[in-house]
């Protein structure tokens, strides 16, 4: 993640426009999506990525009754922070 990119002038409501388009989009199953389409989400996921003032959150996934797997994600555009 460029740290240079944050200092876009975007107006504030232009991440959450952005995320909510994602969902709306990601609601069509994966084996109905065209490449062009998997592409424009992909493009929101990049404009996300620089554009987002990530808030990470810790969550834990049950991958077996026994054991969870820590993930990290961003509170609002819910992607994977690695
Ligand atoms: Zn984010």
């Amino acid at each position: 993640m460029s740290e240079e990119e944050t200092a876009n002038a975007e107006i504030p409501n232009a991440v959450s426009f952005v995320v909510n388009a994602k969902k709306q989009m990601e609601r069509l199953a994966a084996p109905y999506r065209t490449t062009s389409y998997q592409n424009l989400i992909c493009t929101m996921e990049k404009y996300l990525e620089k554009t987002c003032a990530h808030i990470p959150v810790i969550d834990y996934i049950d991958t077996h009754p026994e054991a969870s797997h820590r993930i990290v994600y961003c509170k609002i555009c819910y992607c994977t922070i690695h």
